[in-house]
């Protein structure tokens, strides 16, 4: 299994209103961090600061200035929960195209569980 290559796929997928964030999160941000806090809306993520509405990507994934096939979160030290959990399973690895996979690991699933569970 590969490395994240930060080719954005999981971001883009969930960043519109399949992300959820701790409480720890969300008490961190409001403390610290009201730049982040502005995009919470009782508690869910991502939302306009202005007209509150669900916003359809993740405010925070950039395109990568230095390669523009690759993403950057600008909030990486303090993304939220489910940003730092992922990827959690073999399936939603499998079901969202995820780079880390290697033809290896489509060949021994078995083996891939393994070294997920390894790194996660
Ligand atoms: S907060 Fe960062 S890691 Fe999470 S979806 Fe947005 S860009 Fe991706
Ligand atoms: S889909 Fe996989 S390789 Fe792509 S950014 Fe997400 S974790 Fe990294």
């Amino acid at each position: 299994m590969r490395d994240c290559n930060a080719c954005g796929k999981c971001c883009i997928k969930y960043g519109s209103g399949q992300l959820a964030a701790s409480p720890e999160d969300l008490e961190i941000w409001s403390s610290f961090r009201p730049d982040i806090d502005a995009y919470v809306n009782d508690g869910k993520i991502w939302f306009d600061p202005q007209s509150k509405a669900l916003l359809d990507r993740c405010p925070w994934l950039k395109v990568d200035p230095l390669s523009p096939s690759r993403y950057l979160c600008e909030v990486y030290a303090d993304r939220p929960e489910d940003c730092r959990a992922y990827p959690m399973t073999l399936t939603d690895m499998l079901n969202d195209e995820c780079e880390m996979l290697e033809p290896s690991d489509l060949n021994n699933l078995k083996q891939a569980e393994i070294d997920l569970k390894k790194i996660s």
